[in-house]
């Protein structure tokens, strides 16, 4: 079995002390590859520099989260695009909307996701997408740009049946997380994931959030790592009534087309 970890917040401060363990664990937990989220200016830059350290293990993505879309600024989407010339960044994101939180105003929000999806046309190059409580907006916004759209991803897909339809209806690719492992809030998840085809599933652990619930013992600090994306694997290959196995091959050879890694 060989996995590969499509979003870890290796730049969020809980990972600080321990980034080398924390990547041999996620290699002895067959989590080959692993695609660090970029999510702010400073935060692409760092994950660009861990991803350098680890060439063909670890690889970055170069955005802006709708979070920190407050932040941004008329330099933003030029480091962001020089950043996106190095070889270990694979796509243009973490970005989109998140009305969940609203950390930034909504039209800034708006006004920063459309200039990384330009960026992400013109480089061609994979989007990693981030939504929340948004849906009608986000889809107003990319059905813009469908012509020369590359490919794109929905990081962390927790939403409707509905919303995957018009998702998997424009072609996007479905990032599963822990999410699915929790038996309140994931139910959901169980029945429609059946829906993704093979070829538009990947998995991810979020981490150091979304620590998956079916982990027997859980670590004290509740840090979630790729070490343990097997039991959203785990979980997933329950609701697609396939084995472990087959989910690690579908998923890891999605993730190598997407990421062209
Ligand atoms: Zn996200």
């Amino acid at each position: 079995m060989r996995l590969i970890d499509i979003g870890a917040n290796f730049t969020n401060r809980k990972f600080s002390n321990d980034l080398p363990q924390t990547i041999k664990r996620a290699c002895e937990a067959n989590v080959e590859q692993m695609v660090i989220t970029g999510t702010s200016l400073k935060g692409s830059k760092r994950a660009a520099d861990i991803a350098s350290e680890y060439p063909q293990k670890l690889f970055s993505t170069a955005g802006v989260h709708p979070h920190d879309a407050k932040d941004c600024d008329d330099n933003t989407i030029t480091v962001l695009e020089k950043l996106a010339q190095k070889e270990q960044v694979v796509a243009i994101g973490e970005c989109g909307l998140d009305y969940n939180r609203d950390f930034s105003p909504r039209p800034v929000q708006q006004k920063w996701f459309i200039a990384q999806i330009e960026l992400a046309c013109k480089l061609q190059l994979p989007l990693f997408l981030h939504e929340r409580d948004a849906h009608d907006d986000f889809i107003d916004i990319l059905s813009d740009y469908k012509k020369n759209l590359p490919k794109a991803v929905v990081h962390c897909f927790t939403g409707t049946e509905k919303e995957l339809d018009r998702y998997l209806q424009m072609d996007y690719y479905i990032g599963i997380t822990g999410w699915i492992s929790d038996e309140r809030r994931g139910k959901h998840l169980w029945k429609i994931v059946k829906k993704i085809p093979e070829n538009r599933l990947m998995v991810e652990t979020d981490s150091p959030f979304l620590l998956p619930r079916n982990i027997k013992s859980r670590p004290k600090s509740g840090r979630n790592e790729p070490a343990f994306l097997p039991f959203v694997v785990k979980s997933l290959a329950r609701s697609l009534q396939k084995s472990e196995e087959e989910v690690a091959a579908i998923t890891t050879s999605t993730a190598k087309e997407f990421f062209s890694i």
